[in-house]
């Protein structure tokens, strides 16, 4: 018999839903290229236009503000090559990336300081302001809208890194009011490899893969026709997983009240900020992440340290730094991060791999 598996790392990627699967599937029978114009190239242009109808619904814009990327690492590189970028500290790399300047600081529970914003402004008035709707790491929201005003009043733009909302939050691009927003399929149920980039009307920016006018010249390319057809199917899903929402929510409360009665050396992350209700970052003193995640996924339980983008290595997390901790602190930090198929049993099987090395620590 195979060990039942508990995976607590949909913060990294989470299982592919059948019916983006069934999306998928059906158009490896398709043939034609979506710019050709006979029937079979029509056939698959179609299939584009409705998951870009399914993805403009999902974050309230219309369908030519959706254009289709490689995933969210390109989406933020088309919002941000034309810089200056002025980021978050707590941002993704795939953000951090394009900035130069000094990143803005962010509170010990991870909440941008948006009078430092404010103040860096004045030296770049004319900057991309870069601001995540949640952090992958800690799951704490940022106060976007507030931020995006505070650009404007600029001139600068605001740029929303919004790859873990859907499906844990609404994510309303007009209620935002930002300019750019990214989303990346994986991280909701569709496939790796393809997300989108949402430009407010008006907006065009330059593009970063060039040649062929797919995506109204915003992004070359023979589109990703069964990674967009997934996507569409996600983001059709989402809002069925929002009503999930407090399910999840009660389950991460319960796990983490469990924590602290029962290891309270261990310290969460971004506790008293508003958080996502999935995730839970996790810090056992004395103890490094490598060792809690090998004693765990000995136990068949899956969870990341910091951020998985930077796996095989694991580095002090430049989100946790950024909130206060020190190297060593941020090095025994682990992130449990919770889905739709997630039960009180995984709960349950994480625990029992993890206690005991809260005990022997403690001891
Ligand atoms: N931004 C955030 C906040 C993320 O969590 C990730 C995925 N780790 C990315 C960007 C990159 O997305 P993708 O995998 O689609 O390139």
């Amino acid at each position: 018999m195979t060990a039942r598996l508990t995976y607590l790392d949909y913060n990294a990627s989470a299982p592919l839903l059948p019916e983006a699967a069934a999306a998928m599937t059906a158009t490896f029978a398709m043939s034609g290229n979506p710019s050709s114009v006979h029937r079979s190239g029509r056939a698959a242009r179609a299939v584009i236009e409705d998951a870009r109808e399914a993805v403009a619904a999902l974050v309230n814009v219309t369908p030519s503000q959706v254009v289709f990327t490689s995933g969210a690492t390109e989406a933020n590189a088309l919002a941000l090559s034309t810089g200056p970028v002025v980021a978050s500290a707590v941002e993704h790399p795939s953000v951090l990336a394009w900035s130069e300047a000094e990143a803005i600081p962010v509170s010990s529970d991870g909440v941008v300081d948006l009078a430092a914003l404010e103040h860096r402004l004045k030296e770049f008035p004319h900057a991309v302001v870069a601001l995540m709707l949640a952090n992958n790491e800690t799951g704490v929201l940022q106060p976007v809208e507030d931020a995006a005003g505070l650009a404007h009043a600029c001139g600068a733009r605001l740029h929303c890194d919004a790859v873990q909302g859907p499906g844990r939050l609404p994510v309303d691009f007009q209620a935002l009011g930002v300019d750019t927003l990214s989303l990346s399929a994986h991280k909701f149920g569709g496939p790796k490899g393809i997300g989108a980039l949402i430009l407010r009307p008006g907006l065009e920016l330059p593009a970063v893969v060039r040649g062929g006018g797919q995506e109204r010249r915003r992004r070359a390319g023979t589109e990703n026709l069964a990674g967009i057809a997934g996507f569409g199917a996600a983001a059709q899903a989402a809002t069925r997983f929002l009503q999930d929402a407090p399910r999840v929510a009660a389950l991460r409360d319960a796990l983490e009240a469990r924590l602290a009665s029962s290891a309270p050396q261990a310290r969460v992350f971004g506790h008293a900020a508003p958080r996502l209700a999935n995730t839970s970052c996790v810090m056992l003193p004395g103890v490094s992440a490598e060792t809690q995640l090998m004693r765990l996924d000995l136990a068949h339980v899956q969870v990341s340290a910091g951020a998985a983008c930077s796996s095989g290595k694991i580095a002090p997390s430049h989100v946790l730094t950024a909130m206060g901790a020190s190297d060593a602190d941020a090095k025994c930090a682990i992130r449990i991060s919770l889905g739709r198929d997630t039960t009180e049993e995984d709960i349950n099987a994480f625990f029992s791999a993890w206690l005991p090395l809260a005990l022997t620590a403690a001891a």
